[in-house]
């Protein structure tokens, strides 16, 4: 397959679909986002969705509660990634992604991005839904034989770093930090814009058709201690840390809410068990070895903008 004419993003106002659309308009394809009538008098999105146009997007009306303006919009790409959303904190629509599995692709990327549903089979409830619906959708997609390409883009340096690997925190203390564990267990960190420059290289990419490939960058495979030793040696202090234990931790869990319950799964089979970086990948499904033409942001240079 050479290089995808016409991509499709769908979800392109959303966090991590914003950075798809600008992904694609970087890398010269010709780049279609959807724009749901939904959205209203959401003046943020219709803005984003305009500087997209400016910069040569075309904008494609389409609703998921109308099948055949899908349809229409599926048919007018070759690829099609969609970034709706899938952190119940925020919002949860992975299913609703059935409704794009059509046979007319050349290739389609689900909305998936962190860790590979298929490695948790044994994941806790209630937050193995997250990876439960993204394998309902892969078995539509396999089943209509529809290619794919499903990228696992391990943590969001946002969500991770920002907190330093503390769920509920998205900006890094001054003063303290609770360990996890004892912070020990080593994650994934990747610049969302990075996730997408790699998402886009991988549409074009016949070593990529068909496979999940893994977003895992070297230097930011790194314990929760690690990280916050990056983040003393830029503030020029040490952090008062706690310890909270597993049992602490899943005693805490249960008296949240389901979505933050949802949420929390997700750290404790990161921070606790190590999920992510347990097991090997091989160079021609990671990302970094596939495209070592795009320099990735290491967790020392993505922290830096928090001092
Ligand atoms: P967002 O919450 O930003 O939402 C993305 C888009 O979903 C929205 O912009 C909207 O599209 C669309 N959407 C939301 N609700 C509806 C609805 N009811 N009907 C139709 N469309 C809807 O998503 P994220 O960027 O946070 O998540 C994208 C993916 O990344 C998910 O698969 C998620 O699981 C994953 N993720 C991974 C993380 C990690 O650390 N690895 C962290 C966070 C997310 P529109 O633009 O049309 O309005």
């Amino acid at each position: 397959m050479g290089k995808a004419n016409k991509v499709l993003v769908i979800g392109g106002t959303g966090y991590l679909g914003k950075r798809l659309v600008q992904a694609s308009l970087n890398s010269g394809h010709d780049t279609y986002v959807m724009h749901r009538p939904e959205i209203g008098v959401d003046i943020e999105k219709i803005q984003l969705l305009l500087s997209f146009k400016m910069q040569g997007a075309h904008l494609v009306s389409a609703s998921f509660d109308d099948y055949q303006s899908l349809v229409d919009a599926v048919s007018l790409a070759d690829v099609v990634i969609c970034a709706i959303s899938g952190v119940h904190i925020r919002s949860h629509q992975i299913l609703l992604q059935l409704k794009l599995v059509q046979g007319c692709m050349q290739r389609f990327v689900p909305s998936e991005f962190g860790t590979d549903p298929a490695r948790m089979e044994e994941a806790m409830e209630p937050g193995r839904i997250t990876f439960d619906d993204k394998m309902v959708v892969r078995r539509a997609i396999e089943e209509a034989g529809i290619p794919f390409t499903y990228v696992a883009a391990n943590c969001f340096a946002g969500y991770f770093l920002g907190g330093l690997c503390q769920p509920g925190f998205i900006l890094p203390s001054r003063e303290r930090v609770t360990l996890l564990g004892e912070g020990n267990q080593k994650g994934i960190y990747v610049d969302e814009d990075d996730i997408a420059a790699y998402t886009l290289k991988a549409i074009d990419d016949p070593r990529t058709l068909n496979k999940t490939i893994y977003v895992k960058p070297p230097k930011n495979v790194l314990s929760q201690r690690e990280v916050v030793q990056i983040w003393e040696k830029y503030i020029g202090k040490e952090l008062q840390k706690t310890v909270l234990s597993e049992q602490e931790f899943l005693a805490v869990m249960k008296e949240q809410n389901y979505a933050e319950q949802v949420g929390l799964t997700h750290y404790y089979h990161v921070c606790y068990e190590g999920c992510l970086a347990s097991f090997e990948v091989d160079d021609d499904q990671e990302a970094t070895k596939l495209y070592p033409e795009v320099r990735y942001t290491t967790v020392e240079e993505y922290l830096k903008r928090y001092v």
